[in-house]
């Protein structure tokens, strides 16, 4: 069992609760260029409809902050100001209805600028993100430095320290103002002094934690960074919000925090798939399926579990403990509803016949069209022709089955899949 969750101070962003007993949430951040209406506001669709909970942009100068007003007035999901250094821009973006800042103080030139933004932050209730990351920690005396080093085992304590007391003198700024309706990030690279990092902070203050990895990296060196870090303190109770940095499109920063997310039982969105990682004694061409059935499964918002596998060793017991499932035999699949066995199909069904089930979970009712089935690559290992192949091993011969998804029962109106023999469908070349 997890450890408790760290106790947060709850604060509001727009309608997003962040800290307390609030769901963990998932951010991402626009990479357009904000001041670009059209492009930023087509962006944010797209992370809206991968499930993002909150939004941060990059307000760098006049330009983008003029273009607040009109992304808040079309926006679904609350958004967040990434500001340094100019005032003036916060007070713009408030101005604007902007519903969250990430910004600095101490690294606003004037307490009186500082009051400034903090008065009209209180009056609109506008949160303020305290963010210290490892490549901006403020500049610390030599006797704090040398006090900090006295304390410390190693360089990775050494820096996390330093970050936890540029994040504190930050917020003491704040606290001074009376003001603490406050979230802290403290983001590295270097995932052991992010951990250590966010521990350390954790105990010192109340307020809400948003976990992140700093420049991470592409999806595949960053998705596993952001795991590490991001799931080491979820699961030890620390976090109550969270970014996934990654190098490419920020879609798939959604689709990671939520991963991580379902991965400790912390909150469940969308569809969850088991898939094996297939072996020797893979019977159908497992990869493609899952990889479609993947792609399908981004249009599902019920929390359901597919699990896609590859022969009867595990396949069953997987099968049956998932809403629906597919254990792999010889050119055919069991299909698994519920925890029942609910069809056998041919292999060529298998997808089709997945994807309608899916439907009827879900309550989506797209027909399985050949269209569809294209939209998500393809029926499992066609060749360019459009015909399926797949190779198999078959005491000793190799085997090569050639079959049109034309042939689709489903496709052409002749009876469903139910019973179909193992190869049934394949004409042997
Ligand atoms: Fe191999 Fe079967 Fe396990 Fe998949 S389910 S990894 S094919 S033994």
């Amino acid at each position: 069992m997890l450890p408790k969750r760290r106790k947060s101070r709850q604060i509001r962003i727009g309608d997003v609760l962040i800290g307390g007993n609030a769901p963990i949430s998932v951010q991402s951040m626009t990479t357009t260029d904000t001041a670009d209406v059209k492009a930023t506001l087509e962006q944010i669709a797209r992370l809206v409809d991968a499930g993002v909970d909150i939004i941060r942009i990059a307000v760098p100068d006049k330009q983008a902050a003029a273009a607040v007003p009109d992304i808040v007035k079309a926006t679904p999901v609350p958004l967040v100001a990434d500001i340094h250094f100019d005032y003036r821009l916060a007070l713009a973006a408030i101005e604007g209805g902007i519903h969250a800042l990430r910004l600095n103080p101490g690294n606003i030139e004037k307490e009186e600028y500082v009051r400034q933004v903090v008065a009209k932050a209180k009056e609109r209730d506008i949160p303020i993100r305290i963010g210290v990351n490892f490549g901006s920690i403020p500049k610390i005396s030599k006797e704090e430095s040398d006090e900090i080093t006295a304390t410390v085992a190693n360089t990775t304590e050494l820096i996390a320290e330093q970050m936890v007391r540029g994040a504190l003198k930050h917020i003491r700024i704040l606290e001074d103002m009376d003001y603490r309706n406050i979230k802290i990030s403290l983001k590295a690279f270097d995932v052991p002094t992010m951990i250590e990092a966010y521990t350390r902070i954790a105990d010192r203050v109340d307020y809400p934690l948003h976990l992140g990895v700093t420049e991470s990296g592409t999806p595949k060196a960053g998705s596993i960074r952001s795991t590490l870090g991001l799931g080491y303190l979820l699961a030890n109770g620390i976090g109550d919000t969270l970014r996934v940095s990654l190098a490419g499109d920020p879609v798939e920063e959604i689709y990671t925090g939520f991963e991580i997310l379902k991965g400790l039982n912390l909150r469940q969105r969308g569809a969850t798939m088991v898939a094996c990682p297939t072996c020797g004694r893979v019977e159908i061409d497992l990869i493609a399926l899952a990889e479609r059935v993947e792609k399908y499964l981004e249009r599902v918002r019920q929390p359901i579990k597919v699990a896609v596998m590859g022969c009867v060793v595990n396949g069953p017991g997987e099968s049956r403990d998932a809403d629906l499932g597919v254990a792999g035999g010889r050119g055919k699949g069991v299909i698994y509803a519920k925890g029942e066995v609910f069809r056998t199909c041919a292999e060529i069904d298998i997808l089709p016949t997945l994807i309608e089930e899916i439907n009827k979970l879900a309550g989506i009712d797209t027909p399985v069209t050949p269209e569809l089935i294209e939209s998500i690559g393809g029926l499992p290992g066609r060749n360019p022709n459009g015909d399926r192949v797949i190779e198999g091993d078959t005491e000793g011969d190799t085997e090569r089955f050639i079959v049109g998804h034309q042939s689709l029962p489903m496709f052409t109106g002749v009876s469903n899949a139910a019973n179909v023999p193992a190869g049934r469908s394949h004409r042997r070349e």
